[in-house]
């Protein structure tokens, strides 16, 4: 008879967009006339650029033909884009990457669950808190972290790193000496973000307590700031100790179409003569080759036009319009009162609950007064509870048609 991984049967529901796509039904069925503004999601909804568009419609043209036609793409993604990616994401910021050190996948959400997979059962990890989902849920079932408390929604194995007003919502460094440290910034859903002094700290401590970095930069095309670095590998020593995700869905609207890469540089592993030759590069090439097919050609032709000139100006142009509205998000709600923040290096506005409301009771609050959606802070992890997630993905009419009602508020 088989068995199953029993560790998945661990996984709580996923409630918390389900929970908003219900409360959002009901409140419709009960007042159908309002219109629901909805700046919750954290999905765009700009149409492609130009310039992707043709570079789309020039590879399917190629497809169409005998000379031009191509099957399955390099399974670490094709030479053309890697090099692209190594020149302009890296090199162009004096990080020393080279394009073999660079993994072309179909999303950084796979690519963030399954980079667990290279590291042994018996690693503690650490996350910030609040947190990006899946890092924990994707070692939750693959059994790394010890039982789920449901009063505060936490795992015993993980260790949980509050990121506050305190502290600016930037992670102190963990007394608990984890093996595995997932970072994200700037952050989802917080909008905060690390100097670069900050994340140099994290390089230098991740590198004397020999553990590993996994360096989410999905957002990286919306830091506007002079000191926030761009790539963890702007920190001197991080080549030997961080793994970075990056994503063309935030900073190209690809999250309908999936590219995205990962970048493991050869410096990091170790040797040890008990198991030899532990190149993390080595064993997620392995990994890649062993269950990844290659984006498709078509996609990773219309990743390259994002390094186009044509490209880069109307990608400016996209995330200055995204900008904008978090602009007029974060203006708008600290004139009528609200302590937030997020929204400058980040498409994400994070906002604290007034008089002392918890997450889901100011969401209920929202949607009846204003017939606004966005997300419950608390949906993130237990220090979330208490704020707030507003996203500038919406239309900007849509957004400063939201403010309006929360200000009148
Ligand atoms: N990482 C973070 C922090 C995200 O917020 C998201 C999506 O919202 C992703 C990764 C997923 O990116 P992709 O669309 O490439 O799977």
């Amino acid at each position: 008879m088989y068995k199953v991984n029993k560790n998945f049967l661990k996984l709580p529901g996923s409630y918390l967009f389900s929970t908003i796509a219900r409360k959002i039904r009901e409140y419709q069925e009960a007042h159908p006339d309002e219109e629901v503004i909805r700046l919750g999601i954290g999905d765009v909804t700009q149409p492609l650029a130009p310039a992707i568009v043709d570079a789309l419609h020039a590879a399917v043209d190629e497809m169409a033909s005998a000379e031009s036609f191509h099957g399955y793409a390099p399974d670490l993604g094709y030479e053309f884009l890697r090099e692209l990616i190594a020149r302009e994401d890296y090199q162009a910021r004096g990080c020393d990457i080279a394009p073999d050190e660079i993994f072309v996948s179909d999303g950084a959400k796979c690519d963030s669950a399954n980079i667990q997979e290279l590291f042994s059962q018996d690693n503690r990890i650490a996350v910030c808190d609040p947190v990006y989902p899946v890092y924990v849920d994707s070692n939750v079932m693959a059994g790394r972290t010890g039982n789920y408390d449901p009063e505060t929604g936490t795992w015993s194995d993980v260790i949980y790193m509050p990121c506050t007003e305190e502290n600016g919502f930037v992670p102190e460094l963990s007394p608990y000496d984890p093996d595995i440290i997932y970072l994200c910034f700037p952050n989802n859903p917080t909008g905060g973000v690390m100097t670069k002094d900050q994340l140099q700290r994290w390089v230098d401590y991740a590198n004397k307590n020999s553990a590993v970095i996994i360096y989410d930069a999905a957002y990286e095309a919306y830091i506007t700031e002079a000191d926030i670095p761009h790539s963890i590998y702007e920190c001197k020593g991080a080549q030997y100790c961080a793994i970075e995700l990056r994503s063309f869905s935030k900073n190209a609207g690809f999250t309908g179409v999936r590219l995205a890469y990962t970048v493991v540089p050869k410096a990091l592993g170790f040797y040890s003569s008990s198991i030899g030759n532990a190149s993390l590069h080595d064993m997620w090439a392995r990994r890649h080759g062993t269950k990844y097919n290659g984006a498709p050609y078509i996609i990773q032709k219309a990743g390259a036009a994002v390094y186009s000139d044509a490209g880069k100006a109307q990608l400016k142009e996209q995330v200055a319009y995204y900008m904008n509205n978090a602009r007029i998000i974060k203006e708008g709600l600290t004139d009528a009162g609200y302590k937030c923040t997020g929204g400058v290096n980040a498409p994400y506005i994070w906002l604290k609950t007034p008089d002392g409301m918890t997450s889901w009771e100011f969401f209920d609050y929202l949607l009846d007064t204003a017939h606004v959606v966005g997300t419950p802070g608390s949906g993130f992890g237990p220090a979330g509870e208490g704020y707030f997630r507003l996203t500038a993905f919406g239309s900007k009419e849509n957004t400063e048609r939201a403010i309006e009602r929360i200000s009148k508020i």
